[in-house]
């Protein structure tokens, strides 16, 4: 086991991975007030939203008016999704209003082919493509490798296919990965080993990135396994929200509140300044007209003095 780091960056991935996966449509104006929230947190990584088809995705249809009316500090990558090319054409026509893409893909073929209708050879020959064509306009590039760490349809799902994965996408330019446990089967001993394989697997030079949700509770216990095995980089969504279009009840990545609150109480720096982050996931819980997953939305953070 090796020292747990001093800091952690962390992408906060609500707007795109949160919005995406409620069941409601959000407002365009309180999506712009939400990210131009959430950018002021003190989180320096944004993912706002993505260019998938408005047919397939109408949570994000309205995409292109939040890249282009939000007001995000200069200090904050802002990423977005790209599913195919065609959505990097698209999203191209916004070029200053970004500076990451993230292309995705799930590790299995029955997840890939459920999610977006390809297998796995298929998606990775357009992603080599995506990235090359998003390096060549200056764009920095993370690749997401979704059901990473166990597939729903599939079972386990063999880390050397990962690995193969993970290295396409590195050479085609990507300069992070990100590992998706997009349906919560990981489990922290799995994980405890994950992110040293990786590192030995894909060299010294690409970003591990963890990308857990907490569908079944873990999704803490997992980020604390990451870390021990050296990961140091993190997504996560404000008020817990999000999921994934493929199964039915695949719920929320973990919440940004409860992973700063306990990285802050280990005395691992995030940057991230907590109670404005629980003040916008309470904002959100207001515009849905629910009560949101996260614990220290409910509980409110730490207080030694109370
Ligand atoms: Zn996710």
């Amino acid at each position: 086991m090796s020292d747990l780091p001093q800091s952690v960056r962390i992408r906060e991935v609500g707007p795109r991975d949160g919005f995406q996966n409620e069941p409601e449509v959000i407002a365009t104006d309180d999506k712009i007030a939400l990210v131009d929230g959430l950018a002021r947190t003190g989180v320096k990584r944004l993912e706002v939203t993505s260019f998938v088809r408005a047919d397939v995705i109408p949570q994000l249809a309205d995409g292109p008016e939040v890249l282009d009316r939000m007001d995000v500090p200069d200090d904050v990558a802002v990423t977005v999704l790209i599913p195919n090319e065609k959505g990097l054409d698209n999203a191209l026509r916004q070029r200053e209003r970004f500076s990451e893409v993230n292309c995705f893909l799930s590790a299995s073929e029955t997840h890939n082919r459920k999610n977006v209708n390809r297998s796995i050879e298929e998606s990775l020959s357009g992603l080599e493509r995506v990235i090359g064509r998003a390096r060549d306009e200056g764009l920095r590039a993370e690749g997401v490798i979704s059901v990473a760490f166990g597939c729903p349809y599939e079972g386990a799902v063999p880390r050397e296919r990962v690995w193969d994965i993970a290295r396409r996408l590195r050479d085609a330019g990507a300069e992070e990965i990100a590992f998706g446990d997009t349906t919560g089967m990981a489990n922290p001993l799995q994980v405890r080993s994950y992110f040293g394989e990786a590192r030995e697997a894909l060299g010294p030079d690409v970003e591990l990135t963890a990308h857990f949700h907490n569908t079944r509770g873990q999704g803490l216990a997992n980020v604390l396994a990451a870390l021990e095995g050296g990961c140091s980089s993190f997504e996560s969504s404000f008020g817990e929200l999000g999921g994934c279009p493929v199964p039915k009840g695949a719920t929320g990545n973990i919440a940004t509140e409860d992973l700063v609150s306990m990285l802050h109480e280990m005395g691992i720096e995030t940057g991230i300044d907590l109670d404005a982050v629980v003040a916008m996931a309470r904002r959100a819980q207001e515009v849905l007209g629910r009560p949101l997953g996260s614990h220290t939305l409910v509980a409110g953070p730490v207080d030694w003095h109370a």
